[in-house]
């Protein structure tokens, strides 16, 4: 806490974390030896960068840029990029040590970054968007590459922006190599990749629910935010037979008790990914109920989907939940339930994923897009969303292995920390002091 004052984002990542994995590194001291937890809190790099650019007013406006390099122990940094304003050095920081341990969970050879900037997409201008992307990509470019460092999207960071600032990188590279996933269909990108995480995270709670004999049949489901990763848990879970009832963004909460629709998913869609707009727009236009300014938690739901931001569902919200019967609850976003929040769905006997289990479907779609540009090849839409579903499969057998406790039943906090841990823990070891 002295050396990250002001970081309470990334020191409750690493209590998370640490608070877990210590019953297993006693057991198995040598995983304390060489300083090794110390070295694993420690970003590799840490990159912070002045991005100015001009309005469309012409007033120049400056934010700040940031791109974490966590840890390359197993594979080239990878990790996306968010645009917001609540971004800062915390909340980065926390999102790459998160995302080493999902991209080894993945077992694909990817290492653990993150990056993105306090610039808030919202209210801006197509030309603005892109002359701060490509203002941002300007300094971005001399630190990301194939065998280095490959982004992708985040929260703020969608198909269009991962365009403008791949185009920057090539042009100013000149080189045409993978530097960045999650790109369009027409230079590069894969089938699947944006369907990956909301699709991987139903597939995660589903093999969840299978150990318990249920699926996603006849449950009603909540999920919370609008943007790329609860779009497609909506269409994932309603295409498995649930009765989708809520979705929000930060200006609220829409609560629809005929559930979602295909024809009701299009307008969000239109809404959110054509016109940048607000749920409470597609409220409008469809005529279901808005609740300004709430959460989606005081919804009666067999299972919860939060698939906005970080902490977003407290322990208040858990306990309502919990009162309310929920059955499982996945993560499609990162950290979005507070520590006590996970705690205490895991005492209630609630089937709870945290994120970097249950949201890795992203990043596991994006290594498969570096397999498929290294290979200058494309898998078909089916068989990129087999190996989709493989890797979830893959995922949840190795959070029961390394997470059932005495009494059978399984923690997939310690399950997922456990076996992501050993993964970067054995090849840190192996590469040595560095
Ligand atoms: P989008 O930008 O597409 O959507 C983000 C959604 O979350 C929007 O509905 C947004 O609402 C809401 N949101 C963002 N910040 C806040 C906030 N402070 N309070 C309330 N709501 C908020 O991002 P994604 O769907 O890509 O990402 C969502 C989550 O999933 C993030 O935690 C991200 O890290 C995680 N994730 C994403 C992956 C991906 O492949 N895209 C992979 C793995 C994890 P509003 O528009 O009002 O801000």
């Amino acid at each position: 806490a002295t050396r990250n004052p002001h970081q309470p984002e990334f020191l409750q990542a690493v209590t998370e974390v640490m608070e877990s994995l210590w019953p297993f590194i006693e057991e198995h001291p040598r995983y304390a030896e060489q300083s090794l937890l110390e070295r694993l809190v420690e970003p590799e790099r840490v990159i912070m960068f002045r991005v100015s650019w001009t309005d469309d007013h012409g007033t120049v406006q400056v934010n700040r840029g940031y791109r974490i390099q966590h840890s390359m122990a197993i594979g080239p940094y990878k990790g996306g990029l968010r645009f917001h304003p609540s971004v800062t050095l915390s909340v980065l920081k926390f999102l790459a040590f998160e995302q080493t341990f999902k991209n080894a969970l993945t077992t694909l050879p990817m290492g653990g970054g993150k990056g993105g900037s306090d610039f808030d997409p919202k209210g801006k201008s197509p030309a603005e968007v892109m002359r701060f992307c490509q203002a941002f990509a300007s300094e971005l470019f001399r630190h990301v590459g194939a065998d280095t460092d490959v982004p992708a999207g985040d929260i703020g960071v969608g198909g269009r922006e991962v365009g403008f600032i791949a185009g920057m990188v090539k042009k100013l590279s000149n080189r045409a190599d993978c530097v960045f996933t999650g790109k369009g269909l027409s230079f590069g990108g894969s089938l699947i990749r944006p369907e990956a995480t909301g699709y991987g995270t139903v597939y995660f709670a589903d093999e969840m629910l299978k150990t318990r004999g249920k699926s996603f049949d006849g449950m009603r489901v909540s999920v919370s935010g609008s943007g790329n990763v609860a779009q497609y848990a909506v269409e994932k879970a309603m295409a498995l037979g649930a009765k989708v009832v809520t979705v929000s963004d930060s200006s609220g909460t829409i609560v629809d008790e005929a559930g979602f629709t295909t024809e009701k998913l299009a307008i969000l869609m239109d809404v959110k990914n054509h016109h940048y707009g607000r749920v409470s727009d597609y409220a409008e236009r469809t005529g279901v109920h808005f609740e300004a300014g709430k959460t989606p938690w005081h919804v009666p739901v067999d299972i919860a989907l939060p698939c906005a931001t970080q902490n977003e569902l407290d322990a208040n919200d858990a306990a309502t939940l919990i009162k309310n019967g929920v059955l499982c609850v996945a993560e499609g976003a990162n950290m979005p339930s507070t520590n006590e929040a996970a705690k205490a769905f895991e005492a209630a006997g609630v089937l709870y994923a945290p994120g970097k289990a249950s949201n890795a479907g992203g990043v596991a779609t994006s290594g498969l897009e570096m397999s498929q540009n290294a290979m200058r090849l494309n898998w078909t839409a089916e068989e990129v969303d087999n190996r989709l579903l493989m890797i979830m499969q893959g995922i949840h057998a190795a959070c029961v292995q390394h997470g059932t406790r005495a009494d059978g039943s399984v923690s997939y906090i310690n399950g997922a920390n456990v076996a992501g841990f050993v993964k970067v823990a054995d090849a840190m070891l192996a590469q040595g002091v560095i």
